[in-house]
């Protein structure tokens, strides 16, 4: 008998796997170092009692998404601030809520991507993307970033008029290079975008980390949308929550293709509890910068190029590496020797010997510069 076959298009799509290895100090895919705070796991217990087992979920998710409105409207955009008609009152008709941001992700594929449409990617940058893209049978336009891994604008708006892409991808900042956009680039990048009828997605999945955001230039009258996530700051990578903030009329595309009750009633519960729990996240972040800045000053001691990170991990190469094709792949290893898992992405596209380190506790990113000191000695 002959094996059904799946769709040609799927023949082009490879998997997409972190090598999960037991080590004791994991920084190999960008989680928050610590659980949630306490009074977060007790109030989840006490939630859970309300749920009403044998009822679906509320479709809509309703309060979820207006604590979400709620709470983003509240950021203080000050470098934005001066930009005229942006949306400080964001309502739950503005926010998306999905099983992680990979499921908006696709669901943005799914309403405006397709067959006989493409996105538009900028390298390297997540592979997600791409994978989604492609498994949502559309076709991917991808633009090389320099070789500092900025974008040349020019380039971006030429292609975008050219190619007419239907979605824009821009992840802020970008993962793998940690590195942050700026208004003046997604200004542009926007105009080129509304002028072939496409959208433009910003991916904020890191952006608690940075200086800068998109999410105040989101307006009803623009194709723009930021997603975000529970996974990184919220430390609930276990969760599987993310949201895009964006105009209605995109929202109400997304509920289109979304399945119903897609999003259950815990996962519902824990993310609005969650919300309540600011502070201790803002602290959070605020240990993980100071953590990446007590790094990035360690690795300047080391023979080792880096780039700079406004996210919770950083991109850095080997000066081996220049000399030596496997000097990324032999770091990893020998890290992984010293029982410390990093990502290795030194075989990807336009990253040849660089390797990812997500920032750890104090003492895990103390045991990783150890490790590392004596590999590249
Ligand atoms: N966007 C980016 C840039 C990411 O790095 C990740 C997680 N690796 C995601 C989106 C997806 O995150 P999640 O599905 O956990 O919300």
């Amino acid at each position: 008998m002959a094996r059904p076959q799946p769709r040609p298009s799927l023949d082009l799509v490879a998997g997409y796997h972190s090598a999960q290895v037991d080590v004791s100090v994991r920084l190999n895919t960008n989680e928050s170092p610590e659980p949630p705070p306490a009074g977060f796991v007790e109030a989840l217990k006490l939630a859970l009692d309300q749920v009403q087992w044998n009822r679906y979920p509320d479709r809509s998710a309703l309060q979820l998404r207006a604590r979400i409105a709620q709470v983003e409207s509240k950021q203080p955009f000050e470098d934005t601030q001066s930009e005229g008609d942006s949306s400080n009152s964001l309502t739950a008709k503005n926010v998306c809520v999905a099983n992680g941001s990979n499921e908006i992700l696709q669901s943005l594929c799914l309403a405006y991507g397709g067959p006989s449409r493409s996105v538009l990617t900028f390298e390297p940058s997540y592979a997600l993307h791409e994978h989604i893209a492609r498994v949502c049978g559309t076709e991917v336009i991808q633009l090389n970033r320099d070789s500092e891994f900025q974008l040349d604008l020019d380039e971006a708006v030429a292609t975008i008029q050219a190619s007419r892409p239907s979605i824009t991808f821009l992840c802020s900042p970008n993962n793998p290079t940690a590195m942050v956009e700026n208004a003046e680039t997604v200004g542009v990048l926007l105009q080129a975008v509304e002028s072939v009828d496409g959208l433009l997605v910003v991916d904020e999945a890191y952006g608690q980390f940075a200086a800068w955001t998109a999410l105040n230039l989101v307006a009803e009258d623009r194709s723009l949308v930021v997603t975000r996530t529970y996974s990184k700051t919220w430390s609930a990578a276990a969760l599987r929550l993310g949201y895009l903030i964006g105009p209605t009329w995109v929202i109400d595309q997304l509920e289109k293709v979304l399945l119903p009750y897609h999003l259950d009633a815990v996962t519902q519960a824990a993310g609005l509890l969650a919300l309540d729990y600011q502070a201790e996240m803002e602290q959070r972040v605020e240990t993980l910068v100071r953590e990446r800045e007590r790094v990035v000053q360690a690795f300047k001691d080391l023979p080792l190029q880096q780039w700079p990170s406004e996210a919770n991990f950083i991109l850095f190469r080997p000066h081996r590496s220049d000399t030596n094709p496997s000097e990324g792949d032999r770091v990893w290893q020998e890290l992984v020797n010293r029982s410390v898992l990093v990502r290795n992405c030194s075989s990807w596209a336009r990253l040849d010997g660089c390797l990812r380190v997500t920032l750890g506790t104090a003492e895990e990113n103390d045991k990783f510069l150890a490790a590392l000191s004596e590999v590249l000695r």
